[in-house]
């Protein structure tokens, strides 16, 4: 019998909701929730095409288990599998201590799997070694938030996109990458056409053409920018001095650092004009409501977290924060990495935003969970945890529904470290990723239409992911996969104690987590599975007694600080870490498509969604290629200093002489050589530890 169960969408952060019709079997076809307040019943080519992805020859049906290096994994059950997993976990932790394991995993996670996952790590094991792929994509978001405003917190809500006199879009190809909200601001520019929107992009991509003004800047020159525009508020007067004066510190050492950001020395920097930026400038300072957006060009960047303040100064300085249409807010890129943020699910976090390195949050976090402490020594974020398995410091890592062998920067050093390590566990829902051939334990997990929970979306709307068919073969919920493993684990190293993982539903789990919220900036103690069903998605805060969401924060201009006043950040410009030179010309810059989803283990089933682009593309201006003697779709080899592959060229003149782009998509599934990310690098911001996926230096010749 047909039927219909409500849930939401699994791609990209802007939460849509989504009505499955199934017939208790088999999902027959998606369409938009019209009652979820992400999106009104509108999808984007992506989720409207969730029902053609449940390709089940891709998935992972059974345990499977090599006991030798050089051995093909065979099937194997539940119950053996897990014993064999707590057995490894539990001797190298005897012989190596705790942090000679690791949990990497993901923001496409539920908040209940996240939070499962994180006591197993802290709690049961006693090490910090969990970090997420949210690391390579909102890490820089959180640090400018929590140094700028006290809490890692977007303050506004989809709606300020419509109520906005005044946009700046940075770093973020919205039109592909966040496209439900996207439509809304074409509908609200078509219907108030006086509203200026202005994009920052190095490439002309298809949300310039939205745009009022489009500043093509040089890759990586964001700061420099963001301190030029503050440099013409101050000399207008078009700042808010009551706000700076009643609210916020910092400001004058601010002021004074960018007294040397002259427009024409940052005109000349950021390869834009003088008008240009005096513009841009004056549609900020003239604006009654200037809300920017931002995504991974701000992010992923050794100043990822420089950029994220010197935006968020911007606000502060015009008081643009805390009022209908205004403020600073993030594109969160994954479904879940706002869940993540919240249950702790970066290596130096705490549940309910609390730190791993403050000694009060990890004394009330053990006092909850009923353990005596929590570990003291710091976590190991993405890219160094994936050093640590190459030099043989962790020796058995469990992967979680993410693709690290393909996803992680400079990736022959990743899959070195995947070679070498003695043990990886791999919970994958889809056995074709690469990274599942490391795998020495694959545990088939449950995917999307077949879990339940709940998840976060950009403007901190939590909704309920509610399960529509049984999972493939023995595949498992992620929550009760890890709960499955922790409690074997737990026999083992806490014999003859009450289980800290007595969960038998997602909802139990998320009743334990919520009460650590509480008295937080995030507080979800009044929310639970049964009220979302009721109210419908709400934002956070929700305090117990609640009997609504908190559309916007900060409206009284109090911030969660120390003092209440936010901080301005005053930070030098700093050049992204690869330099323009001659064996490397170019820059390579790198993002999504508008169809394909991360790594394509499930966009990559649907042959609909390749007609869009049916192929990954090397793009470069017409005169680099000219100049390189190349001809459109002709094989080139790219190289960087860290590796090679081989791809077809196109021409594409939105990109100006010296820079190049590649999707992100792509791995060594589809492309001879490895995949993009064999040619970018590690280095990561010191504050986010986020790294800089967007400007590797690279070189391009004909085969
Ligand atoms: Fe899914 Fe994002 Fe598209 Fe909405 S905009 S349907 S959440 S991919």
């Amino acid at each position: 019998m047909r039927q219909t169960t409500a849930s939401t969408c699994c791609y990209c952060g802007v939460g849509c909701g989504v009505l499955i019709e199934h017939d208790g079997e088999r999902i027959l076809d998606v369409t938009g929730d019209p009652n979820h307040p992400a999106n009104f019943g509108k999808l984007c080519s992506k989720g409207a095409t969730l029902h053609l992805t449940g390709d089940l020859d891709a998935r992972a049906h059974y345990p499977e288990l090599r006991l030798g290096k050089g051995l093909a994994r065979a099937r194997t059950d539940w119950d053996s599998a897990l014993d064999h997993a707590a057995n490894v976990f539990a001797e190298t932790i005897a012989e190596h201590g705790p942090d000679s394991v690791a949990f990497y995993i993901s923001g496409q996670l539920l908040t209940e799997d996240y939070y499962a996952f994180n006591k197993l790590a802290r709690a049961l094991v006693g090490t910090n070694n969990i970090d997420s792929n949210s690391r390579l994509c909102m890490s820089s978001a959180v640090v400018g938030y929590k140094r700028s405003l006290g809490a890692d917190a977007p303050p506004c809500s989809y709606e300020d996109i419509e109520q906005s006199d005044c946009l700046l879009i940075v770093g973020s190809n919205m039109a592909y990458a966040h496209p439900v909200l996207f439509r809304r601001l074409e509908a609200a520019k078509a219907k108030r056409p006086e509203m200026k929107v202005i994009v920052v992009d190095p490439r002309r991509t298809d949300t310039c053409d939205l745009a009022d003004l489009h500043l093509a800047i040089l890759p990586g020159t964001d700061v420099a920018l963001f301190h030029g525009i503050l440099h013409i508020l101050l000399w207008e007067g078009w700042i808010d001095r009551d706000f700076i004066d009643a609210h916020t510190n910092g400001f004058d050492e601010l002021k004074s650092m960018v007294r040397d950001y002259n427009p024409a020395m940052v005109a000349d920097l950021c390869g834009i004009g003088v008008d240009e930026l005096q513009t841009t400038a004056g549609l900020i300072g003239t604006s009654k409501r200037f809300l920017s957006l931002w995504c991974m060009g701000v992010n992923q960047s050794t100043a990822g977290s420089a950029k994220n303040s010197a935006l968020i100064n911007l606000h502060l300085a015009t008081g643009q924060i805390g009022k209908p249409g205004a403020g600073p807010f993030s594109l969160t890129g994954q479904p879940n990495a706002m869940g993540g943020r919240e249950t702790g699910s970066l290596s130096n976090l705490l549940p309910g935003h609390r730190e791993a390195g403050n000694a009060s949050h990890r004394a009330e976090v053990a006092e909850y969970w009923g353990v005596p402490a929590l570990p003291e020594a710091p976590g190991l974020s993405a890219i160094e945890l994936f050093d640590a398995v190459r030099s043989g410091k962790v020796k058995a890592l469990w992967i979680a529904c993410t693709n690290p062998a393909q996803s992680m920067p400079d990736q022959q050093k990743v899959h070195e470290a995947l070679v070498a390590c003695p043990f990886v566990v791999v919970q994958e829902a889809f056995f074709t990723t690469e990274t599942c051939r490391y795998a020495d334990l694959l545990l088939p997990a449950a995917s999307w239409g077949e879990k339940e929970g709940t998840v976060t979306n950009s403007e901190r709307r939590v909704s309920h992911v509610r399960a529509a068919i049984d999972a493939p073969g023995e595949a498992r919920a992620d929550w009760a996969i890890t709960c499955d493993f922790a409690r074997r684990l737990e026999t083992l190293m806490r014999p003859s104690q009450a289980s800290l993982f007595a969960f038998d539903a997602p909802s139990a789990i998320f009743e334990e987590y919520k009460l650590l919220t509480a008295g937080r900036d995030l507080d979800l103690s009044g929310l639970s599975h049964e009220l979302i069903d009721r109210l419908g998605p709400q934002q956070w805060p929700f305090p117990t007694g609640s009997t609504h969401g908190t559309t916007r924060l900060y409206g009284d201009g109090v911030f969660p600080t120390d003092n209440g006043r936010a901080r301005f950040l005053a930070e030098q410009y700093q050049a992204p870490k690869e330099k323009r030179e001659a064996r490397f010309p170019l820059t390579l810059n790198t993002g999504r498509l508008r169809d394909h989803w991360h790594g394509m283990s499930r966009t990559g089933t649907a042959a609909r969604l390749f007609g869009h682009v049916e192929e990954a593309l090397l793009s470069m201006s017409g005169d680099d290629m000219r100049r390189r003697r190349l001809l459109d779709g002709q094989l080139v080899k790219v190289r960087s200093r860290r590796g090679e592959l081989l791809i077809p060229v196109h021409k594409d003149d939105s990109l100006r002489p010296g820079q190049a782009f590649m999707p992100m998509h792509w791995g060594d599934r589809f492309l001879k050589g490895m995949g993009v990310n064999v040619l970018t690098l590690p280095d990561f911001d010191p504050a986010s530890k986020q790294p800089e996926l967007k400007h590797a230096g690279v070189e391009v010749e004909k085969v």
